[in-house]
């Protein structure tokens, strides 16, 4: 069976990492953040960190030509055959069409793009509270709305949290200028596919996906996936 081949969009902050844990879960698919990817290039400190090191302590964009090339390659692998959920990618039109013709070539095709709706002074309020783990970047904290139990300190490995380099409230509004001007024309293009699934994402995280859930598992329902 193909599985659900998914994107998640939507801005910093609208939850993306979170419910992209949720729903990887619920439809057993290889959770495919191009952030962390990135993040983790620059811990080793590969040619590939070290180029995309300025871009995403600036909070602009990473250029195509290296995101298309590691994506390529991510969902070639054998456990994105069966399904996979994409978070943070694509960002611009260009990367959404070469993620279709990647997908064409081997005769695959995209199922549904989930679109998470949130305004800019609530992304703002709630990025500047994220901590995330030094250990495990999936393990995410807020400093009001989902605290640690014991400060500074994951619950899951008890590695320290950090605020993200890109966290801090200039950073944010960088990055949702970006945002506005080059993702969010995906929003239309995607429309016009009729693969668009809109969510507001300013509901709590438990109902948000409970939504998204029941949407994607009748989808699958109704394609045979
Ligand atoms: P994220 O964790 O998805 O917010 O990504 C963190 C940073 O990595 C972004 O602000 C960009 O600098 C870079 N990045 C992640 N995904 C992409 C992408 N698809 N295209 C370009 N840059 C990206």
């Amino acid at each position: 069976m193909p599985g659900l081949n998914l994107i998640l969009l939507g801005p910093p902050g609208a939850g993306k990492g979170t419910q992209a844990q949720l729903l990887r879960a619920d439809f057993s698919l290889a959770h495919i953040s191009t952030g962390d990817m990135l993040r983790a290039a620059v811990a080793e400190g590969s040619e590939l960190g070290r180029q995309a090191q300025g871009h995403m302590e600036r909070g602009e964009l990473v250029p195509d030509e290296l995101i298309v090339a590691m994506i390529r390659e991510r969902i070639g692998a054998e456990d994105a055959r069966a399904g996979f959920l994409l978070d943070g990618f694509p960002r611009t039109i260009a990367q959404a069409e070469a993620l279709g013709r990647a997908l064409g070539a081997g005769g695959r095709e995209l199922s549904a793009v989930v679109a998470l709706e949130l305004s800019d002074d609530v992304v703002v309020q709630r990025l500047a509270g994220r901590r995330v783990c030094v250990k495990n970047p999936a393990h995410i904290y807020h400093i009001d709305f989902d605290p640690p139990k014991h400060e500074g300190v994951c619950d899951q490995d008890g590695a320290r949290l950090i605020q993200r380099e890109d966290d801090r409230e200039e950073t944010i509004r960088r990055r949702l200028a970006v945002y506005h001007e080059q993702t969010e024309p995906l929003i239309a293009y995607y429309d016009q596919r009729s693969l668009l699934h809109r969510f507001d994402a300013a509901r709590d995280r438990e109902h948000l996906h409970e939504i998204i859930r029941a949407e994607l598992a009748a989808l699958r329902f109704a394609e045979g996936l």
